[in-house]
């Protein structure tokens, strides 16, 4: 994964602007059910990756771009077992997005310190997907 300019996105932006630069970041899909959704689509909606209920922060390693349909679906599942739940629906979701998020997650939390609650939640989602 490279970490270009690009990857790099200001977490002061305002929402509707982060929103975009994600779906240039991720490409221009749902994260779950792949549908497309363009650059101001009234149906693309921010999603956190760790729920904000599970303290994860609005920082732009924490969110991608889901359908208002599968952000309502999803409600505050983790993000291993909502993958799997896709896929069960027979769904192809963006795992490869949702992978590199909770590692970038993850280095940020180590870089800028806090974010105590998200911190055992974001470690129990990557032991269960293999990844710690
Ligand atoms: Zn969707």
């Amino acid at each position: 994964m490279a970490a270009g300019s690009r990857d790099e996105i200001p977490r002061e932006l305002p929402r509707a602007a982060r929103l975009a630069r994600i779906l240039e970041r991720d490409g221009a899909e749902c994260v779950w059910c792949r549908r497309p959704l363009a650059r101001g689509h009234h149906d693309a909606s921010l999603e956190h990756v760790v729920p904000k209920l599970k303290g994860g922060p609005a920082w732009p390693e924490n969110e991608v771009c889901a359908c208002r349909d599968c952000n309502r679906a999803r409600g505050h599942t983790a993000p291993a077992a909502w993958l799997d739940a896709c896929e069960a629906r027979g769904l192809q979701p963006r795992r490869d997005v949702i992978v590199v998020s909770l590692l970038k997650l993850r280095a940020a939390i180590e870089q800028h310190g806090g974010q105590r609650r998200a911190r055992p939640y974001l470690a129990g989602q990557l032991r269960r997907m293999g990844l710690s």
